[in-house]
């Protein structure tokens, strides 16, 4: 059985819809997703359609956050605050009714599914290093902890983090796994990521794939959200 594990989709739909694609072609039959499925880009209210429509459980990111007004949005930066009030204008009543109930974390039997971090979903700290890991495994007692927020796919346990595409994972260890942005990745890869997991053959795989870009980009602009927004996609930071 595989699970397919999407994040940070943050409203662009030519990535999204590349990541389904893939999905539909494959053996996977279960779809999460942590969140941030508006922000930066320009199809919010079609993002939230396809999420709604295609996924298992859905949790609440910092931007979906922003976006129904109850974040902080005072520590983001100018252009993330722009497209924040450019999404709130955007998005249909019923979406915003939908991102309102949006839940911070979602468990099955061996795996927790968070945004930011376990220890305090709702606090939107970053898990960025080794050090990091270790203290927020703590936390939980599950096998895995799949999060997203920092748009850099990479798998932590408490000793080391590995970056390979594909990774065997030990049973009897407890891993905290980012599964990068399928959105707005920031790795140095301009391609889409997600990571599907096969709980029977015990692997964990980022998938990454091409999209158009070009169309994204061109609908950046159109809608009057900073160029910086578009010009990121290109390279991927
Ligand atoms: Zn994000």
């Amino acid at each position: 059985m595989a699970i397919a594990i999407i994040s940070d989709i943050h409203a662009n739909l030519e990535a999204l819809e590349a990541v389904f694609k893939y999905i539909d072609a494959y053996d996977i039959d279960t779809i999460y997703c942590l969140g941030d499925i508006v922000g930066y880009g320009p199809n919010p209210n079609e993002c939230v359609g396809l999420i709604r429509d295609r996924c298992d459980a859905v949790i609440m990111g910092n931007h979906d956050y922003a976006a129904i007004g109850l974040a902080n949005i005072e520590y983001f930066n100018e252009y993330a605050k722009m497209s924040t009030y450019w999404t709130i204008e955007n998005l249909s009543e019923d979406n915003l009714k939908y991102l309102r109930g949006l839940p911070f974390s979602h468990q099955t039997d061996k795996l927790v599914f968070v945004h930011s971090s376990p220890s305090k979903p709702s606090s939107w700290y970053y898990v960025l290093s080794v050090q990091d890991a270790r203290i927020e495994m703590q936390s939980f007692e599950e096998h895995i902890c799949f999060i997203g927020h920092s748009h850099v796919p990479v798998v932590f346990t408490g000793q080391n983090f590995n970056r390979e595409t594909t990774q065997k994972l030990q049973s009897n260890r407890k891993y905290i796994i980012n599964v990068g942005s399928v959105g707005q990745p920031r790795d140095g890869n301009p391609n889409t990521c997600f990571t599907v997991f096969d709980e029977e053959k015990s692997t964990v795989q980022f998938v990454r794939l091409e999209y158009d870009i070009d169309a994204t980009y061109e609908k950046i602009v159109k809608a009057g959200l900073p160029l910086f927004l578009a010009e990121r996609l290109l390279k991927g930071y």
